[in-house]
């Protein structure tokens, strides 16, 4: 299949202490994999001591708006660079979310759940508390937390929307539970105009799949809710990782069109392919 390569939204800087490159890096990544776009993610500050050893201190904001900034001017005529973050969902930040979002023109914001209460479910080192944890259950809590994001209208781009599989736990299949929570998640996304990331960071990882599952894909698509690309690199050898697949999947269930983002409005490019 050949396609025009679509924007890849979703990279990290070292500020959030679990990333490598810097910003040049990343772009020349992205020009030899031969992007038009990209756009710079990384995990956002939060309140307290929230998920602190894993993401940017707000001390380091204006660093990392300067940085990207910077690359971005300089690149300018040979790839569009958007300034954009990875926000985090929890129910009790959204005040310093939304100021935090308030205080700079994005391009873009992703929102993401990547905790269940204080358990940070992605995380390695927690890996054990999945045994305390009925697993569709776990996939539920996560779902409803996935659609109140949405429901916030905070973000422009659902990230990673079944994270919850990281590590290759899986509920009973079909279970009525687990579709009927993906149902009320996608129609929260509908509602709120935003875009659902299908990102291939899932393919490196222990599930080995791309995020969404393929029936959140579908599902998706026939409800005519707008996806965007994400590799969710931490390195810049991981720029554009898994697009291909991604694309394939996407045109499998019939969507002509990916998300780009500028100044947090959308415009749809369509995914050419013969
Ligand atoms: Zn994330
Ligand atoms: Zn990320």
């Amino acid at each position: 299949m050949i396609f025009h390569p679509v924007p890849d939204y979703h990279m990290h800087t070292p500020r959030c202490n679990h990333a490598i490159g810097s910003v040049q890096e990343y772009a020349d990544a992205a020009m030899r994999f031969g992007l038009k776009e990209i756009g710079m993610s990384d995990h956002s500050p939060m309140p307290g001591d929230y998920d602190k050893a894993w993401r940017m201190d707000r001390s380091a904001m204006p660093d990392y708006l300067g940085e990207v900034e910077r690359v971005r001017d300089a690149c300018k005529g040979v790839l569009d660079l958007r300034v954009g973050l990875e926000a985090d969902f929890h129910p009790g930040t959204e005040g310093y979310v939304k100021e935090m979002i308030a205080s700079y023109p994005w391009d873009y914001v992703i929102g993401s759940v990547h905790y269940i209460d204080d358990w940070a479910f992605d995380n390695p080192d927690t890996i054990d508390i999945w045994e305390q944890w009925n697993i569709e259950q776990a996939y539920c809590a996560y779902f409803d937390l996935v659609t109140r994001s949405a429901e916030s209208r905070m973000f422009d781009i659902i990230g990673h929307p079944d994270l919850i599989k990281k590590f290759g736990h899986r509920p009973p299949e079909n279970s009525v539970r687990v579709i009927k929570a993906e149902e009320r998640m996608l129609q929260a996304v509908l509602a709120s105009g935003a875009a659902l990331e299908i990102s291939s960071a899932g393919l490196r990882k222990p599930v080995g799949e791309i995020y969404p599952h393929k029936r959140i894909v579908e599902r998706a698509a026939s409800l005519g809710i707008p996806f965007a690309f994400g590799s969710d690199a931490h390195s810049p050898s991981e720029v554009g990782h898994g697009m291909e697949m991604c694309i394939s999947l996407l045109t499998a269930c019939g969507v002509r069109e990916i998300a780009s983002f500028k100044a947090r409005k959308r415009i749809m490019r369509q995914i050419t392919h013969a």
